[in-house]
């Protein structure tokens, strides 16, 4: 499995799994615990879950996926920006803590910015590590003037989780290039774009063909040919699960590249960060 370094040397899985929109419906329950416990078993050892998803029952269906297996996972969560002030972050997390059934998460983000200053939630998160709550924090839908008002603390910001796929090519323009220098990862956001419009692009498709693979994995593909790039597919099907984990083997060539270039041109000036 591909690793990408944190700033402090941490290696983490570079393609791992996302949970948006699991634990929203009791039915579903089994499949998405199992589907998540496939993707462990197939190295996609890290998992993306939120507060915010399924009012926390996204956090429920991950602390059931890795009962017994804590140890391989790198486990992410975020909070919310109302929580995210010096006194709202400590009781989150400690929710989101209980509802994972851990005592420590690997990576804590601010999902995106909202009235808490930057530095009371840096603050907030600081104690949390020095507590050991978490281990690492970071970011999420921030963009590079954001990232530049953190200051000081940058050091310290292990990730920025952003929208990033074939159809959102922005952050290639400044966002990657300003995390490199920083050497902190970006970990891309809805890689498969939602299994929407961009898995039925007629380029996509006949490329994946040609390849012998699907569309979704040379999306996924796509995104971890960034450097220092984490890709964080959501998947309950199974067949998807497998496909996904499959995708983490696939190198595109420089003529797949210059394809997909000519059908997702790349940013040639700045675009705002755009964000679901
Ligand atoms: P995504 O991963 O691009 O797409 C998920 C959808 O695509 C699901 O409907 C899934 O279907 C389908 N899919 C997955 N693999 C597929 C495959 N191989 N072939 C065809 N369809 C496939 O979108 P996302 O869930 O928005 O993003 C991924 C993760 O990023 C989220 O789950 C969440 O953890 C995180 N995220 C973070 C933010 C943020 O603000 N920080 C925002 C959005 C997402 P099935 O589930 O039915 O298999």
């Amino acid at each position: 499995m591909l690793s990408v370094t944190l700033p402090d040397g941490t290696k983490v899985p570079a393609l791992g799994q996302g949970t948006w929109h699991m634990g929203e419906r009791g039915g579903q329950r089994k499949a998405e615990v199992a589907a998540l416990r496939l993707g462990l078993d197939l190295g996609m050892t890290l998992i993306d879950t939120a507060e915010m998803y399924g009012d926390g029952g996204s956090e429920e269906v991950v602390g059931e996926a890795i009962a017994g297996r804590r140890g391989e996972v790198f486990l992410v969560s975020k909070v919310y920006p109302h929580n995210a002030s010096r006194r709202g972050l400590p009781q989150a997390c400690e929710r989101s803590l209980k509802r994972l059934g851990v005592e420590t998460i690997d990576l804590y983000l601010l999902h995106w910015r909202g009235s808490v200053p930057l530095a009371d939630t840096v603050e907030a998160m600081e104690r949390m590590r020095a507590e050991g709550k978490i281990r690492h924090w970071g970011v999420s839908n921030l963009d590079v003037d954001d990232l530049e008002e953190l200051g000081a603390a940058l050091a310290d910001c292990a990730t920025d989780q952003v929208l990033l796929n074939l159809e959102h090519r922005g952050p290639e323009y400044d966002l990657l290039p300003f995390c490199a220098d920083h050497r902190m990862p970006v970990m891309a956001y809805s890689p498969v774009g939602q299994g929407g419009a961009l898995l039925r692009n007629p380029v996509l498709a006949e490329l994946a063909q040609a390849r012998g693979a699907t569309p979704a994995q040379v999306a996924i593909a796509w995104t971890l040919s960034r450097p220092g790039v984490i890709s964080i597919p959501k998947a309950v099907r199974p067949e998807h699960v497998r496909e996904n984990a499959a995708a983490g083997g696939i190198v595109l060539t420089a003529e797949e590249h210059a394809a997909l270039d000519a059908a997702f041109p790349p940013p040639k000036r700045k675009r705002s960060l755009a964000m679901l």
